[in-house]
């Protein structure tokens, strides 16, 4: 028997694994990469992930990494509604990836 609510974690799931590899070569490329090659957006959101990570370093220690790739996968359902979300409490959206020469941008489209 199958519940709507077992399509939904089937949904959820496939949504994560799809997810996983491209949050973790993202974060990957993000903190290892030149911050000159980056635009302004990536380059915020380079600095924030490089942030967060230390203070998942502080608790997770040397798992901080595959922690902050799992996370980042788990909430992909969550990243469409992100502008909206962040409108409505009245803060900025994040900046976007300007595309363009930006690293982020380039070596997306190599890998895809
Ligand atoms: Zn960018």
């Amino acid at each position: 028997m199958i519940t709507p609510f077992d399509v939904l974690l089937a949904v959820y799931g496939l949504g994560v694994a799809y997810h996983l590899p491209r949050s973790r070569d993202r974060l990957v490329l993000l903190t290892n990469c030149n911050p000159t090659e980056l635009c302004g957006g990536c380059r915020d959101e380079r600095r924030r992930v490089m942030h967060e990570g230390m203070e998942w370093e502080a608790m997770f220690g040397d798992f901080a990494g595959p922690f902050m790739v799992l996370l980042d996968a788990l909430a992909w359902y969550v990243k469409p509604l992100l502008p909206a979300l962040q409108r409505s409490m009245g803060r900025e959206p994040r900046a976007k990836c300007s595309k363009g020469e930006c690293l982020a941008w380039t070596s997306r489209k190599a890998a895809a």
